[in-house]
Protein backbone atom coordinates (compact mmCIF):
# COMPACT_ATOMS: atom_id res chain seq x y z
CA UNK A 1 0.00 0.00 0.00
CA UNK A 2 2.85 1.96 0.75
CA UNK A 3 4.27 1.68 -2.85
CA UNK A 4 1.49 2.13 -4.57
CA UNK A 5 0.57 5.11 -3.11
CA UNK A 6 3.93 6.60 -3.54
CA UNK A 7 4.57 6.12 -6.96
CA UNK A 8 0.53 6.55 -7.83
CA UNK A 9 2.02 10.18 -7.09
CA UNK A 10 5.34 10.33 -8.41
CA UNK A 11 3.89 8.62 -11.71
CA UNK A 12 0.66 11.12 -11.98
CA UNK A 13 3.09 14.36 -11.11
CA UNK A 14 3.17 16.69 -14.17
CA UNK A 15 7.13 17.11 -13.27
CA UNK A 16 9.05 16.35 -10.07
CA UNK A 17 11.55 18.32 -8.83
CA UNK A 18 13.85 17.62 -5.83
CA UNK A 19 15.28 19.85 -3.18
CA UNK A 20 17.56 17.44 -0.73
CA UNK A 21 20.64 18.29 0.51
CA UNK A 22 22.96 15.40 2.53
CA UNK A 23 20.84 16.21 5.75
CA UNK A 24 18.60 19.02 6.91
CA UNK A 25 21.21 21.82 7.07
CA UNK A 26 21.95 21.31 3.52
CA UNK A 27 18.48 21.15 2.56
CA UNK A 28 18.00 24.35 4.18
CA UNK A 29 20.94 26.12 2.41
CA UNK A 30 19.80 24.58 -0.96
CA UNK A 31 16.50 25.93 -0.04
CA UNK A 32 18.26 29.58 0.78
CA UNK A 33 19.64 29.35 -2.81
CA UNK A 34 16.50 29.64 -4.42
CA UNK A 35 14.69 31.82 -2.26
CA UNK A 36 17.08 34.76 -4.27
CA UNK A 37 18.67 37.52 -2.49
CA UNK A 38 18.02 38.50 1.20
CA UNK A 39 19.82 40.42 3.66
CA UNK A 40 18.11 38.84 6.77
CA UNK A 41 17.78 34.95 7.85
CA UNK A 42 16.37 33.33 11.48
CA UNK A 43 17.97 30.87 13.29
CA UNK A 44 15.74 28.08 15.20
CA UNK A 45 17.35 25.25 16.68
CA UNK A 46 16.62 21.87 14.40
CA UNK A 47 18.16 19.49 16.98
CA UNK A 48 15.60 19.05 20.35
CA UNK A 49 12.54 20.21 19.34
CA UNK A 50 10.85 23.17 16.94
CA UNK A 51 9.16 24.27 19.96
CA UNK A 52 10.26 27.88 19.49
CA UNK A 53 11.21 27.54 15.12
CA UNK A 54 7.47 26.74 15.23
CA UNK A 55 6.18 30.59 15.35
CA UNK A 56 9.14 31.63 12.71
CA UNK A 57 7.38 31.53 9.79
CA UNK A 58 4.79 34.49 9.51
CA UNK A 59 8.31 36.57 10.38
CA UNK A 60 10.01 34.68 7.82
CA UNK A 61 7.35 36.33 5.09
CA UNK A 62 7.33 39.44 6.54
CA UNK A 63 11.05 40.04 6.46
CA UNK A 64 11.84 37.94 3.27
CA UNK A 65 14.25 36.22 5.49
CA UNK A 66 15.04 32.21 4.96
CA UNK A 67 14.84 29.85 8.26
CA UNK A 68 18.08 28.21 8.95
CA UNK A 69 17.96 25.17 11.59
CA UNK A 70 21.31 25.48 13.60
CA UNK A 71 22.48 23.21 16.85
CA UNK A 72 22.75 24.69 20.42
CA UNK A 73 26.15 25.24 20.14
CA UNK A 74 27.10 25.37 16.75
CA UNK A 75 26.30 26.54 13.25
CA UNK A 76 26.67 23.54 10.87
CA UNK A 77 28.68 24.77 7.70
CA UNK A 78 25.99 24.69 5.50
CA UNK A 79 23.64 26.76 7.89
CA UNK A 80 26.80 29.14 7.54
CA UNK A 81 27.34 29.81 3.88
CA UNK A 82 23.35 30.57 3.85
CA UNK A 83 23.76 32.63 6.98
CA UNK A 84 26.98 34.46 5.30
CA UNK A 85 24.75 36.44 2.57
CA UNK A 86 22.76 38.24 5.26
CA UNK A 87 23.43 41.02 7.65
CA UNK A 88 19.95 40.61 10.12
CA UNK A 89 20.08 37.75 11.56
CA UNK A 90 17.08 36.69 14.21
CA UNK A 91 17.77 34.21 16.90
CA UNK A 92 14.26 32.41 17.72
CA UNK A 93 14.51 31.27 21.52
CA UNK A 94 16.38 31.70 24.36
CA UNK A 95 20.04 30.22 25.54
CA UNK A 96 18.74 26.66 25.90
CA UNK A 97 17.44 27.01 22.24
CA UNK A 98 20.03 28.38 20.59
CA UNK A 99 22.85 29.58 23.08
CA UNK A 100 24.90 32.85 23.88
CA UNK A 101 28.29 31.47 22.16
CA UNK A 102 26.35 31.03 18.78
CA UNK A 103 25.05 34.34 19.11
CA UNK A 104 28.76 36.39 20.37
CA UNK A 105 30.36 34.77 17.25
CA UNK A 106 27.61 36.01 14.30
CA UNK A 107 28.12 39.76 16.18
CA UNK A 108 31.82 39.06 16.25
CA UNK A 109 31.26 38.03 12.10
CA UNK A 110 29.58 41.59 11.92
CA UNK A 111 25.54 40.59 11.85
CA UNK A 112 23.55 42.31 13.67
CA UNK A 113 21.56 40.52 15.78
CA UNK A 114 18.22 39.82 17.65
CA UNK A 115 17.33 37.39 20.11
CA UNK A 116 13.45 36.68 20.03
CA UNK A 117 12.84 34.90 23.40
CA UNK A 118 9.94 34.51 25.99
CA UNK A 119 10.08 32.45 28.86
CA UNK A 120 8.46 30.44 26.82
CA UNK A 121 7.17 28.71 23.46
CA UNK A 122 3.72 30.86 24.05
CA UNK A 123 6.01 34.29 24.83
CA UNK A 124 8.20 33.62 22.18
CA UNK A 125 5.14 33.72 19.79
CA UNK A 126 3.80 36.37 21.08
CA UNK A 127 6.99 38.52 20.42
CA UNK A 128 7.62 37.10 17.07
CA UNK A 129 3.78 38.55 16.26
CA UNK A 130 5.00 41.93 18.15
CA UNK A 131 7.44 42.21 15.28
CA UNK A 132 5.79 41.31 12.60
CA UNK A 133 3.47 44.57 14.13
CA UNK A 134 0.60 44.62 12.13
CA UNK A 135 -1.13 41.53 9.76
CA UNK A 136 -4.35 40.81 8.88
CA UNK A 137 -4.77 37.31 9.05
CA UNK A 138 -3.70 35.05 12.97
CA UNK A 139 -3.35 31.66 12.72
CA UNK A 140 -4.18 29.98 15.88
CA UNK A 141 -2.58 26.44 16.97
CA UNK A 142 -1.99 24.32 20.10
CA UNK A 143 1.58 24.90 21.48
CA UNK A 144 2.08 21.64 22.53
CA UNK A 145 0.07 19.61 20.40
CA UNK A 146 -0.38 21.52 17.34
CA UNK A 147 3.38 20.97 15.82
CA UNK A 148 2.22 19.27 12.67
CA UNK A 149 -0.82 22.06 12.52
CA UNK A 150 1.60 24.88 12.54
CA UNK A 151 4.11 23.28 9.95
CA UNK A 152 0.90 22.58 7.82
CA UNK A 153 -0.17 26.92 7.62
CA UNK A 154 3.80 27.80 7.60
CA UNK A 155 3.88 28.66 4.02
CA UNK A 156 0.57 30.75 4.23
CA UNK A 157 1.83 32.67 7.32
CA UNK A 158 4.77 33.20 5.17
CA UNK A 159 2.99 34.53 2.47
CA UNK A 160 0.51 36.98 5.00
CA UNK A 161 3.29 38.01 6.93
CA UNK A 162 0.90 36.61 9.66
CA UNK A 163 1.80 35.36 13.06
CA UNK A 164 1.26 31.39 13.84
CA UNK A 165 -0.01 32.28 17.96
CA UNK A 166 1.19 29.53 20.35
CA UNK A 167 -1.58 28.83 23.15
CA UNK A 168 -2.38 25.89 25.38
CA UNK A 169 -5.39 24.64 23.66
CA UNK A 170 -7.90 26.99 25.63
CA UNK A 171 -7.07 29.91 26.23
CA UNK A 172 -5.96 32.91 24.14
CA UNK A 173 -2.52 34.11 24.61
CA UNK A 174 -2.24 37.37 22.42
CA UNK A 175 -4.89 39.77 22.62
CA UNK A 176 -7.49 39.30 19.76
CA UNK A 177 -7.12 42.63 17.25
CA UNK A 178 -9.78 44.19 15.28
CA UNK A 179 -9.51 43.68 11.42
CA UNK A 180 -7.74 40.55 11.75
CA UNK A 181 -9.19 37.47 10.55
CA UNK A 182 -8.06 34.54 12.99
CA UNK A 183 -8.47 30.84 11.97
CA UNK A 184 -8.35 28.25 14.31
CA UNK A 185 -5.79 25.18 12.90
CA UNK A 186 -6.28 21.98 13.76
CA UNK A 187 -9.33 19.77 15.63
CA UNK A 188 -11.15 20.84 19.11
CA UNK A 189 -9.04 18.66 20.89
CA UNK A 190 -6.43 20.43 20.35
CA UNK A 191 -7.91 23.75 20.13
CA UNK A 192 -10.99 24.03 22.01
CA UNK A 193 -14.28 25.38 20.72
CA UNK A 194 -13.40 28.03 23.52
CA UNK A 195 -10.33 29.46 21.75
CA UNK A 196 -11.80 29.74 18.16
CA UNK A 197 -14.79 31.39 19.96
CA UNK A 198 -12.30 33.85 21.73
CA UNK A 199 -10.78 34.95 18.66
CA UNK A 200 -14.11 34.73 16.04
CA UNK A 201 -11.94 32.27 14.08
CA UNK A 202 -12.80 29.76 11.36
CA UNK A 203 -11.43 26.67 12.05
CA UNK A 204 -9.48 24.57 9.66
CA UNK A 205 -9.42 20.70 10.28
CA UNK A 206 -9.20 17.40 9.36
CA UNK A 207 -8.69 14.18 11.12
CA UNK A 208 -4.98 13.84 11.10
CA UNK A 209 -1.97 15.69 10.18
CA UNK A 210 -2.76 15.13 6.15
CA UNK A 211 -6.29 15.80 6.44
CA UNK A 212 -5.93 19.31 8.15
CA UNK A 213 -2.52 20.11 5.79
CA UNK A 214 -4.98 19.07 3.27
CA UNK A 215 -8.09 21.58 4.08
CA UNK A 216 -5.02 24.03 4.27
CA UNK A 217 -3.99 23.69 0.62
CA UNK A 218 -7.89 23.40 -0.51
CA UNK A 219 -8.20 27.00 1.61
CA UNK A 220 -5.17 28.84 0.59
CA UNK A 221 -4.11 27.82 -2.62
CA UNK A 222 -7.00 26.36 -4.68
CA UNK A 223 -5.73 27.05 -7.65
CA UNK A 224 -2.08 25.98 -7.08
CA UNK A 225 -0.65 24.14 -10.16
CA UNK A 226 2.76 23.46 -8.26
CA UNK A 227 3.47 22.10 -4.30
CA UNK A 228 5.94 21.70 -2.38
CA UNK A 229 5.92 18.25 -0.58
CA UNK A 230 7.89 17.51 2.96
CA UNK A 231 7.70 14.80 5.03
CA UNK A 232 4.53 14.94 7.71
CA UNK A 233 6.64 13.45 10.44
CA UNK A 234 9.72 15.16 10.03
CA UNK A 235 8.86 18.65 9.86
CA UNK A 236 12.14 20.58 9.95
CA UNK A 237 12.24 20.64 6.12
CA UNK A 238 8.42 22.46 6.12
CA UNK A 239 9.07 24.93 8.53
CA UNK A 240 12.89 25.64 6.76
CA UNK A 241 11.19 25.61 3.18
CA UNK A 242 7.92 27.94 4.21
CA UNK A 243 9.30 30.92 2.82
CA UNK A 244 10.05 29.17 -1.03
CA UNK A 245 6.78 27.50 -0.87
CA UNK A 246 4.69 30.84 -0.10
CA UNK A 247 2.72 31.02 -3.56
CA UNK A 248 2.33 27.67 -4.20
CA UNK A 249 1.68 25.39 -0.77
CA UNK A 250 3.50 22.84 0.87
CA UNK A 251 1.71 19.17 1.14
CA UNK A 252 2.47 16.55 3.71
CA UNK A 253 3.31 13.16 2.25
CA UNK A 254 3.23 10.20 4.89
CA UNK A 255 2.50 6.63 4.91
CA UNK A 256 -1.29 7.23 5.38
CA UNK A 257 -1.81 10.42 3.40
CA UNK A 258 -4.09 10.74 0.52
CA UNK A 259 -1.85 12.10 -2.07
CA UNK A 260 -4.60 12.86 -4.77
CA UNK A 261 -4.33 16.32 -4.26
CA UNK A 262 -0.75 16.07 -6.23
CA UNK A 263 -2.35 14.60 -9.58
CA UNK A 264 -1.36 16.72 -12.18
CA UNK A 265 0.52 19.44 -10.29
CA UNK A 266 4.55 20.46 -10.53
CA UNK A 267 5.71 18.45 -7.44
CA UNK A 268 8.56 19.60 -5.54
CA UNK A 269 10.02 17.19 -2.98
CA UNK A 270 11.61 18.57 -0.13
CA UNK A 271 14.22 16.77 2.20
CA UNK A 272 13.35 12.94 3.18
CA UNK A 273 10.11 12.96 1.50
CA UNK A 274 10.36 11.11 -1.65
CA UNK A 275 13.36 8.47 -0.37
CA UNK A 276 10.77 8.18 3.02
CA UNK A 277 7.66 7.60 0.66
CA UNK A 278 9.67 4.80 -2.15
CA UNK A 279 11.10 2.98 0.39
CA UNK A 280 9.64 0.10 -1.06
CA UNK A 281 6.95 -2.21 1.70
CA UNK A 282 8.23 -1.34 4.99
CA UNK A 283 5.14 -1.11 6.47
CA UNK A 284 4.85 0.19 10.33
CA UNK A 285 3.79 -3.22 12.06
CA UNK A 286 1.28 -2.68 14.34
CA UNK A 287 1.07 -6.12 16.87
CA UNK A 288 -2.55 -6.19 17.84
CA UNK A 289 -4.60 -7.88 21.12
CA UNK A 290 -1.01 -8.39 22.55
CA UNK A 291 0.00 -6.47 25.90
CA UNK A 292 3.10 -4.26 25.12
CA UNK A 293 4.97 -2.66 27.26
CA UNK A 294 4.36 1.55 26.79
CA UNK A 295 6.91 2.82 24.50
CA UNK A 296 8.62 6.58 24.53
CA UNK A 297 6.10 7.78 22.68
CA UNK A 298 3.60 6.75 24.33
CA UNK A 299 4.72 7.86 27.47
CA UNK A 300 5.26 10.89 25.83
CA UNK A 301 1.64 11.49 25.04
CA UNK A 302 0.66 10.54 28.56
CA UNK A 303 2.78 12.61 30.24
CA UNK A 304 1.26 15.09 32.27
CA UNK A 305 -2.49 14.47 31.06
CA UNK A 306 -3.57 10.71 32.23
CA UNK A 307 -0.28 10.56 33.65
CA UNK A 308 0.42 13.54 36.04
CA UNK A 309 3.86 14.42 37.18
CA UNK A 310 3.05 13.84 40.78
CA UNK A 311 0.89 10.32 40.30
CA UNK A 312 1.23 8.11 43.29
CA UNK A 313 0.85 4.13 43.41
CA UNK A 314 0.84 3.86 39.59
CA UNK A 315 3.61 3.94 37.41
CA UNK A 316 4.02 3.57 33.45
CA UNK A 317 5.89 0.06 34.34
CA UNK A 318 2.52 -0.83 35.55
CA UNK A 319 0.50 -0.14 32.63
CA UNK A 320 0.26 -2.27 29.09
CA UNK A 321 -0.79 -0.86 25.74
CA UNK A 322 -2.68 -2.89 23.99
CA UNK A 323 -3.87 -1.79 20.37
CA UNK A 324 -7.05 -3.24 18.62
CA UNK A 325 -8.72 -3.69 16.08
CA UNK A 326 -12.83 -2.49 16.51
CA UNK A 327 -15.85 -2.24 14.70
CA UNK A 328 -17.07 0.75 14.22
CA UNK A 329 -20.53 2.51 13.78
CA UNK A 330 -19.97 2.44 10.22
CA UNK A 331 -20.26 -1.50 10.27
CA UNK A 332 -16.26 -1.29 8.88
CA UNK A 333 -13.02 -2.41 10.39
CA UNK A 334 -10.95 -0.34 12.45
CA UNK A 335 -7.72 -0.36 13.11
CA UNK A 336 -6.70 2.51 15.11
CA UNK A 337 -7.58 1.22 18.66
CA UNK A 338 -5.63 2.35 21.81
CA UNK A 339 -6.21 1.01 24.84
CA UNK A 340 -3.87 1.70 28.10
CA UNK A 341 -4.24 -0.79 30.88
CA UNK A 342 -2.88 -2.36 33.91
CA UNK A 343 -0.90 -5.34 33.10
CA UNK A 344 -2.83 -7.41 35.80
CA UNK A 345 -5.63 -7.15 33.38
CA UNK A 346 -3.55 -7.15 29.86
CA UNK A 347 -4.27 -10.33 28.85
CA UNK A 348 -8.25 -10.49 29.40
CA UNK A 349 -8.10 -7.19 27.40
CA UNK A 350 -6.50 -8.79 24.93
CA UNK A 351 -9.16 -11.49 24.51
CA UNK A 352 -12.19 -9.34 25.77
CA UNK A 353 -11.55 -6.95 22.57
CA UNK A 354 -10.71 -9.81 20.23
CA UNK A 355 -14.02 -11.30 21.49
CA UNK A 356 -15.82 -7.93 20.29
CA UNK A 357 -13.90 -7.80 17.16
CA UNK A 358 -15.18 -11.24 15.75
CA UNK A 359 -18.61 -10.46 17.35
CA UNK A 360 -18.56 -7.44 15.01
CA UNK A 361 -19.94 -5.42 18.04
CA UNK A 362 -20.24 -1.65 17.44
CA UNK A 363 -17.34 0.70 19.20
CA UNK A 364 -17.59 4.01 17.74
CA UNK A 365 -13.56 5.02 18.82
CA UNK A 366 -11.20 3.85 20.93
CA UNK A 367 -8.49 6.67 21.27
CA UNK A 368 -5.98 7.34 24.52
CA UNK A 369 -7.70 9.75 26.47
CA UNK A 370 -5.17 12.26 26.29
CA UNK A 371 -6.16 13.34 22.97
CA UNK A 372 -9.11 14.77 24.92
CA UNK A 373 -6.47 16.26 27.46
CA UNK A 374 -7.05 13.27 29.57
CA UNK A 375 -10.81 14.93 30.13
CA UNK A 376 -12.99 12.39 30.97
CA UNK A 377 -16.02 14.74 30.51
CA UNK A 378 -15.38 15.19 26.60
CA UNK A 379 -14.23 11.76 26.05
CA UNK A 380 -17.82 10.62 27.24
CA UNK A 381 -19.11 13.33 25.42
CA UNK A 382 -17.37 12.16 22.38
CA UNK A 383 -18.42 8.36 22.96
CA UNK A 384 -15.15 7.25 23.42
CA UNK A 385 -14.08 3.92 24.60
CA UNK A 386 -11.23 4.25 27.07
CA UNK A 387 -9.81 3.00 30.74
CA UNK A 388 -6.55 4.08 32.00
CA UNK A 389 -7.00 7.93 33.45
CA UNK A 390 -4.87 8.55 36.82
CA UNK A 391 -7.44 9.78 39.86
CA UNK A 392 -7.95 8.74 43.04
CA UNK A 393 -10.98 8.55 44.86
CA UNK A 394 -12.50 12.13 45.49
CA UNK A 395 -11.01 12.95 49.26
CA UNK A 396 -8.34 10.03 49.57
CA UNK A 397 -5.32 9.16 48.32
CA UNK A 398 -6.65 5.61 46.76
CA UNK A 399 -6.32 4.98 43.32
CA UNK A 400 -9.85 4.36 41.16
CA UNK A 401 -10.30 1.85 39.49
CA UNK A 402 -9.66 3.91 36.34
CA UNK A 403 -6.68 5.53 38.18
CA UNK A 404 -5.18 1.86 38.31
CA UNK A 405 -6.49 0.87 34.84
CA UNK A 406 -8.01 -2.10 35.45
CA UNK A 407 -11.66 -0.56 34.45
CA UNK A 408 -12.79 0.56 30.70
CA UNK A 409 -15.41 2.36 29.44
CA UNK A 410 -17.52 1.48 26.71
CA UNK A 411 -19.39 3.82 24.28
CA UNK A 412 -20.29 6.20 26.97
CA UNK A 413 -22.43 8.28 25.28
CA UNK A 414 -24.83 5.82 24.64
CA UNK A 415 -23.88 3.93 28.22
CA UNK A 416 -23.90 6.87 30.66
CA UNK A 417 -23.54 6.42 34.48
CA UNK A 418 -26.60 7.32 36.52
CA UNK A 419 -26.16 8.35 39.90
CA UNK A 420 -28.12 10.43 42.61
CA UNK A 421 -30.74 11.07 39.73
CA UNK A 422 -28.35 12.48 37.60
CA UNK A 423 -26.99 11.23 34.16
CA UNK A 424 -23.41 11.85 33.52
CA UNK A 425 -22.40 12.84 30.77
CA UNK A 426 -25.14 14.93 30.59
CA UNK A 427 -25.95 15.07 27.01
CA UNK A 428 -26.88 11.56 27.78
CA UNK A 429 -30.05 12.01 29.08
CA UNK A 430 -32.28 10.39 26.53
CA UNK A 431 -29.93 6.55 26.94
CA UNK A 432 -30.52 6.56 30.64
CA UNK A 433 -33.82 4.55 29.17
CA UNK A 434 -32.08 1.45 28.66
CA UNK A 435 -35.60 -0.22 26.64
CA UNK A 436 -34.17 1.86 23.74
CA UNK A 437 -32.58 0.31 20.55
CA UNK A 438 -29.17 2.40 20.28
CA UNK A 439 -26.10 1.41 18.66
CA UNK A 440 -23.45 1.18 21.05
CA UNK A 441 -26.00 0.62 24.01
CA UNK A 442 -25.04 -1.87 26.38
CA UNK A 443 -27.82 -4.59 27.20
CA UNK A 444 -27.32 -7.46 29.87
CA UNK A 445 -26.75 -10.66 28.07
CA UNK A 446 -24.95 -9.25 24.74
CA UNK A 447 -21.82 -10.04 23.38
CA UNK A 448 -19.96 -6.94 25.04
CA UNK A 449 -21.69 -8.07 28.36
CA UNK A 450 -20.39 -11.40 28.31
CA UNK A 451 -17.18 -10.70 26.79
CA UNK A 452 -16.09 -8.49 30.05
CA UNK A 453 -18.25 -10.56 33.04
CA UNK A 454 -16.91 -14.38 31.39
CA UNK A 455 -13.84 -13.48 32.41
CA UNK A 456 -14.79 -12.22 35.75
CA UNK A 457 -15.64 -8.36 35.35
CA UNK A 458 -18.14 -6.96 36.87
CA UNK A 459 -20.49 -4.19 34.95
CA UNK A 460 -21.73 -1.05 36.41
CA UNK A 461 -25.21 -1.68 35.01
CA UNK A 462 -25.44 -4.25 37.56
CA UNK A 463 -25.10 -2.06 40.47
CA UNK A 464 -27.55 -1.60 43.10
CA UNK A 465 -27.82 1.74 43.65
CA UNK A 466 -26.06 4.18 40.94
CA UNK A 467 -26.02 2.69 37.68
CA UNK A 468 -22.60 3.10 35.23
CA UNK A 469 -23.88 1.15 32.10
CA UNK A 470 -20.56 2.02 29.62
CA UNK A 471 -18.49 0.95 33.12
CA UNK A 472 -16.60 -2.68 33.17
CA UNK A 473 -14.37 -2.99 35.71
CA UNK A 474 -12.05 -6.43 37.57
CA UNK A 475 -11.69 -6.67 41.22
CA UNK A 476 -8.13 -7.54 41.78
ZN1 LIG B 1 -15.83 3.84 34.31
Amino acid sequence: MLTSTSMAYITEAATTETIRGKDRYDTAFKISEKVGSYNTVILVNSTSSLADGLSASGLSGAKNAPIIPVRKDDIPEQSLKAISSASNVYIIGGDAAISKKVEASLIASGKVVNRIEGSNRIETSQKVADLIGSYSKGFIVNGFKGEADAMSISSVAAREGAPIILTDGDNPSIEKKNGVEYYVIGGSTVASNKLQAAYSAKRLAGNDRYKTNRAILNKFYPNSKKLYCANGTALIDALTVSLLAKDNGIAFVGNNSDNSILKGKDIVNVGKVETETNKPNKPITVEYFKPLILDQSTKNKMKGLSMPDNAIGIKYDDLRRVNVKYWGFDNKAHTDGVLIVNKSVANDVCSIFNDLYKAKYPIEKIRMIDEYKADDESSMKDNNTSSFCYRLIAGTKVLSKHGKGVAIDINPLYNPQVKNGKVYPSISKPYADRSKNVKGMIKKGDACYKAFTSRGWKWGGNWKNSKDYQHFEKIQ
